[in-house]
């Protein structure tokens, strides 16, 4: 029976997957004990209701106005009066630009080891295992924690969520910040669609076979009807035809949708260590020996500024 502890995460005001993902991971750990959902932001109360509905038995809501916009020392100062209090036999946190960031600190701070990157959790004869992906998604580690409390960042888009019926309490609070040295004047958005490519569930992403920036219009199309994001491969991005934030691998983002489609893209190891755990990948080059079709499920040899309006096309008649 134990207590686990999961930091969750909004974006923009509405909650992001991975947070609902977590619960249902941090049930199979309580193994009947508590879930207990850490919320930063006043707003938090408007999904509080969806966390309950899947399993968070208590809510801790921290109010501080300090923590509006994430800053590292604000976020781990509320975090661990909260770990203090509650005093957790297992933490999760989200593997997501926050919880990659934070989740080492708390570690260092309390002397754990950290485990992260985690797609997947299980509980075996009461022996915590955490499976996460190695050498760019070619094998599977499987981790259990010799010392200390468990303690894993989750990658989104893997862990099925859960609903889970019972009772939630809701605590409110303000916790003490002091000796904050950074300030956040602003966060700017890039406007790269309204989809949020870490945790879309369709990608449409474009290489150097796009050719320019213009030549990511028939992507964006295809993305529309399909309400997907669009994503690119390192390649587009130093030629300039879009911006880093939508790049995909080893040194841009990893995404696992349940739908890739490579436009253009040659599938480069470090392209691939990206995108290849999405469950279905349909690649379209015109190049017939292109590395990309050795991981896709769906191949579509051909030009994509052809291929793509009709894609698209055929989308509309079924979906709009
Ligand atoms: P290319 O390899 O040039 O491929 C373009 C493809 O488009 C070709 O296959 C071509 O046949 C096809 N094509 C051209 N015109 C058309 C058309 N009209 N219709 C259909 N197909 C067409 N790359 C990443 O993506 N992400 C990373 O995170 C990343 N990290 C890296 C880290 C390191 C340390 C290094 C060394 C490299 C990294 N790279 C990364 C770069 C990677 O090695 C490749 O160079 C890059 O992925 C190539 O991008 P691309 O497939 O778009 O371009």
């Amino acid at each position: 029976m134990k207590k686990v502890l999961v930091l969750t995460e909004a974006k923009y005001g509405s909650l992001r997957g991975v947070s609902l993902e977590m619960l249902s991971a941090a049930h199979r750990l309580a193994d009947g004990g508590e879930v207990i959902a850490v919320a930063i932001g006043n707003e938090a109360i408007y999904y509080a209701n969806e966390l309950g509905k899947h399993g968070a038995k208590k809510i801790y809501i921290v109010g501080n106005k300090e923590l509006d916009m994430y800053i590292t020392e604000g976020y781990s100062q509320a975090l661990q009066q909260i770990i203090d209090m509650v005093n957790p036999e297992a933490i999760l946190m989200p593997h997501t630009a926050i919880g990659k960031d934070l989740a080492p600190r708390i570690a260092a701070r309390y002397d754990l080891g950290l485990i992260s990157d985690v797609i997947d959790v299980q509980v075996v004869n009461d022996v915590v295992i955490f499976t996460r992906p190695i050498y760019s998604g070619k094998a599977f580690e499987k981790k259990t924690v010799v010392s200390g409390i468990p303690f894993a960042t989750v990658r989104p888009n893997n862990i099925p969520m859960k609903e889970i019926n019972g009772t939630t309490e809701i605590v409110r609070l303000n916790v003490e910040i002091k000796d904050i040295r950074t300030i956040v004047k602003e966060v700017v958005r890039t406007s790269t669609g309204v989809v949020d490519l870490s945790e879309a569930k369709i990608v449409i992403s474009g290489g150097r076979g796009v050719k320019s920036a213009e030549g990511f219009k028939p992507l964006e199309e295809l993305a529309d009807v399909l309400n997907g994001a669009i994503g690119a491969s390192r390649g587009a991005c130093d030629a300039e035809y879009c911006d880093y934030s939508l790049q995909i691998g080893q040194t841009g983002k990893v995404v696992t949708p349940d739908l890739y489609i490579a436009c253009g893209i040659s599938g480069a190891i470090q392209h691939l260590s990206g995108m290849s755990n999405a469950k279905i990948v349909v690649a379209i080059n015109k190049d017939p020996n292109a590395p990309i079709f050795q991981v896709a499920d769906y191949g579509i040899v051909g030009d994509l500024f052809e291929v793509v309006p009709l894609l698209t096309e055929e989308f509309k008649k079924v979906l709009v």
